[in-house]
């Protein structure tokens, strides 16, 4: 059937984070033919990823890239060896820019930024919301841009997590440390980086040195794995302040690992804060799906703090506990 540039245009707008696209920023997702409606959850194993001693290696061979204040590394130059998953299948070398043929509960999205993280960022400052000290978890964060706004902003600890090993090796854990090599240098670090001046609005550049990566954690894996490794690793873990998360909540089938991960990790007078589209067609995910699930279970109450009207409806949702304060 003929397609309307504004047809065109939805389905941009409303694809599967799974569908996958190579162009990083907000509003850049790429229509999908594979869908993954029959998409199964696979137990992907847990791990924990250590920051190597020398940080400069690890930004070898990327391009750091800067948006207002944040470093970024140029997923569409991350050339992927591989897309690992537990059980030793799917091992493809794909560029990023042509992965559409990504094997559905092998790799989740987190090869791109999409547009709900500048959304929250954007709430952050709005809304003031104070990291200082705070305990703070980037769930399937990706670039994990969300993750280094709360180091920026003086959280005590940041755990990034993503399902994908690759990515918190590739692009979560680079990206942590541009940051922070990044701003202490105070000339970006390297790699022939664009800058974007700033709009008014954004939150102030806050310091961030080599030493702020002391008080960040990286693991790849599904949510309940993780959160087991959490709790039976040897290192102590508290339970988190601030739950992060944008653009997870797009495939029905992983809500209830998803609550209960909440649930398990955030502590009793936490927040969450949920940036996600109002509904991500082929998939069948959403905010309002998600806002019933959590509704049904009757262990958070959520609200939604802001809404934005601008092409599909995105929407930032707090959750706390029932009986928090
Ligand atoms: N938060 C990033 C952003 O906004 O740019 C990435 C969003 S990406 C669409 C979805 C993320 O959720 C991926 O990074 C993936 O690792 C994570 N994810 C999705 N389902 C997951 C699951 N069942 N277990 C663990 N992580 C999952």
């Amino acid at each position: 059937p003929k397609r309307t540039q504004e047809s065109v245009e939805k389905s941009k707008q409303t694809s599967s984070p799974v569908a996958g696209s190579s162009s990083p920023g907000p509003g850049t997702e790429k229509h999908g033919a594979e869908m993954p409606s029959e998409k199964k959850l696979c137990f992907k194993a847990a791990k924990e990823h250590d920051i190597p001693e020398d940080l400069a290696k690890v930004l070898e061979n990327k391009v750091v890239e800067r948006r207002w204040d944040l470093y970024y590394i140029n997923m569409s130059v991350v050339e992927m060896t591989c897309l690992d998953d537990a059980n030793g299948e799917g091992i493809v070398s794909k560029s990023v820019s042509s992965r559409s043929d990504l094997i559905p509960g092998v790799y989740e999205g987190g090869l791109k930024i999409w547009e709900c993280t500048f959304d929250l960022i954007d709430y952050f400052s709005e809304a003031e919301i104070q990291f200082t000290n705070k305990t703070v978890l980037d769930l399937g964060c990706g670039a994990g841009l969300l993750g280094i706004v709360a180091l920026k902003g003086k959280a005590g600890k940041v755990h990034f997590q993503d399902y994908n090993s690759t990515v918190i090796d590739e692009i979560t854990l680079p990206n942590a440390v541009a940051n922070c090599i990044g701003d202490s240098s105070g000339t970006g670090s390297g790699g022939g980086g664009k800058t974007h001046k700033p709009p008014s609005k954004r939150p102030k550049k806050a310091e961030c040195s080599p030493d702020a990566l002391t008080k960040c954690r990286f693991f790849s894996g599904e949510w309940s794995e993780v959160s087991r490794l959490l709790f039976s690793s040897n290192k102590p873990f508290s339970k988190y302040d601030i739950i992060l998360t944008s653009e997870t909540i797009y495939n029905p089938d992983y809500y209830t690992a998803l609550h209960d991960t909440l649930a398990q990790l955030l502590d009793k007078n936490g927040r969450v804060y949920l940036a996600s589209k109002a509904h991500y067609f082929g998939v069948g995910g959403g905010i309002y799906l998600f806002e019933k699930f959590v509704e049904e279970r009757n262990i958070f109450r959520t609200s939604i703090v802001k809404t934005i009207d601008k092409g599909l409806q995105r929407c930032i949702m707090e959750m706390a506990f029932k009986d928090s304060s």
